[in-house]
């Protein structure tokens, strides 16, 4: 069932809040060896939806998403239950506040049940490096979940909510996405709100959702959306669901992530969803985009070094962990830093900081802006040709759990295609394309012109009905 039909039972008396809270809270009991939740926030959810049903039961309007039940990630800070990021730095954390996005979703009626896991900090791609264990793949469990954002995407797969939130700094929510069979939409950057949300690269994060169908991405997107005065990046308002489906739009499918290095069974459902895009009357034509592959370099210079400035405020003398016994400030900072930070957020700020010391903040920092900013020009000059791009979202199905986990380079790998939209700042929505051979979910990767939001799921929309 669709989000709306669901709100409009629950407008209709034929459920309750109360009942869809009660029932999401019940599956999660079923689903505990995927570890894909952190935490409940069943008290407060259970009060909120009393509160939305005595609304519903006097005639008030209670909200486009009233009764809703859903997930959100453990980086979003948001009330019920400590907000971790899965981290030990973070493990009592609980929030003064809310993110932005999250009380906008309140104000819609929506009911947050629990925390999701991720990567500690988001620094990852397979929900591995969480401090609180490994998430497991809702199809195969012995695969990743993906990540960062792992227990979002496994959540919705796994139909305990109709929808989760996620982060995306460089593919958190479309990675896991494609991991497990369902939609994960990253906006343009500044389409929803930071504020509220731990954050990891400053210039890349972005805060999406994951869904089981294109109307659902867009009716959520609809109530995240939005300028914030507390967030001066957000853009001024511009979403507005589009209805129609779009015709005959010009797509351009990238060359260099269709290289005999992709997994052929990625290659082949990417090539499907081409195929299905002319069938329904879109020309699908192959473009390059040749600094692409520079794109994870980049990615991995501008990217820590962000990170490493903004885990500073985490010294153990503000909030979060703060180290037992110690003599002197400088042991307080490295106790309570190396405690509170999991191997992975280490190695980055490590990385963040070397790039960015003045004797090589030139030869690595400031030639990866520039080579960022080359990327960008290429993507922008084929939207003066081309409506979308399409590209495979990751190179391989879900990996083996343990698989990569040892080795930080072939990990990065897996993020080779979903950088490069995150370091120019383009909307790009994973779509369910097909499964590999051995039965795994693989996805497509819709990427937009800066604010075509609302069209790109569209498009995606009007696929699904062709199905
Ligand atoms: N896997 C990518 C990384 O480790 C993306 C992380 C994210 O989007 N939060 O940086």
């Amino acid at each position: 069932m669709k989000i709306a039909e669901l709100v409009q039972q629950i407008a209709a008396r034929k459920t309750t809040a109360r009942e869809q809270v009660e029932a999401s809270i019940a599956k999660t009991r079923g689903i505990e060896e995927y570890h894909a939740l952190l935490s409940l926030t069943e008290e407060r959810a259970l009060a909120r939806a009393g509160e939305i049903d005595t609304k519903i039961a006097n005639g008030e309007d209670a909200g486009v998403l009233a009764g809703v039940p859903f997930v959100v990630k453990d980086n979003y800070l948001a009330f019920g239950a400590p907000t971790t990021a899965a981290s030990k730095m973070l493990e009592y954390f609980n929030a003064p506040l809310q993110a932005t996005v999250v009380e906008k979703l309140e104000a819609a009626g929506a009911i947050c049940i629990g925390k999701s896991n991720m990567d500690a900090f988001a620094h990852g791609g397979s929900t591995e490096n969480s401090a609180f264990g490994v998430t497991h793949n809702a199809v195969d469990a012995t695969k990743v979940a993906g990540g960062s954002s792992g227990g979002s995407a496994v959540v919705t797969a796994l139909d305990v909510v109709p929808f989760a939130l996620g982060t995306d700094t460089g593919g958190s929510i479309r990675q896991p996405a494609s991991f497990n069979g369902v939609l994960g939409f990253k906006p343009t950057y500044g389409l929803s709100s930071r504020y509220g949300v731990v954050a990891m690269a400053s210039s890349t994060d972005t805060m999406g959702c994951f869904a089981k169908s294109a109307d659902d991405v867009a009716l959520v997107t609809s109530v995240m959306a939005g300028r914030d005065p507390r967030d001066t990046t957000t853009l001024p308002d511009y979403f507005e669901v589009q209805h129609d489906a779009p015709k005959n739009l010009k797509i351009g499918m990238i060359r260099e992530t269709m290289t005999d290095d992709v997994d052929a069974d990625v290659r082949a459902a990417v090539n499907n969803y081409a195929d299905r895009l002319r069938a329904a009357g879109h020309t699908v034509e192959t473009v390059a985009v040749p600094s692409i592959r520079h794109a994870l370099a980049i990615y991995y210079i501008v990217v820590p070094a962000e990170i490493s400035s903004n885990l500073a405020r985490y010294d153990g003398v503000r909030y979060g962990r703060r180290a037992e016994g110690v003599k002197t400030l400088a042991e307080l900072y490295g106790r309570s830093r190396g405690e509170g930070f999991v191997t992975e957020n280490k190695r980055r700020i490590m990385i963040g900081s070397y790039v960015l010391s003045s004797g090589f903040f030139d030869a690595y920092y400031l030639q990866a802006q520039k080579a960022r900013t080359v990327l960008i020009n290429e993507f922008n000059a084929l939207f003066e040709q081309y409506d979308f791009l399409l590209m495979p979202t990751a190179p391989t199905p879900a990996f083996g759990i343990g698989e990569n986990a040892n080795d930080p380079v072939k990990m990065y790998l897996a993020d080779v295609m979903t950088v490069p939209p995150s370091l120019a700042g383009l909307p790009a929505l994973s779509v369910p394309a097909g499964a590999s051979t051995q039965g795994l979910p693989i996805g497509a990767q819709l990427v937009g012109r800066t604010k075509s939001d609302a069209a790109l799921i569209a498009l995606a929309g009007s696929m699904e009905a062709r199905v």
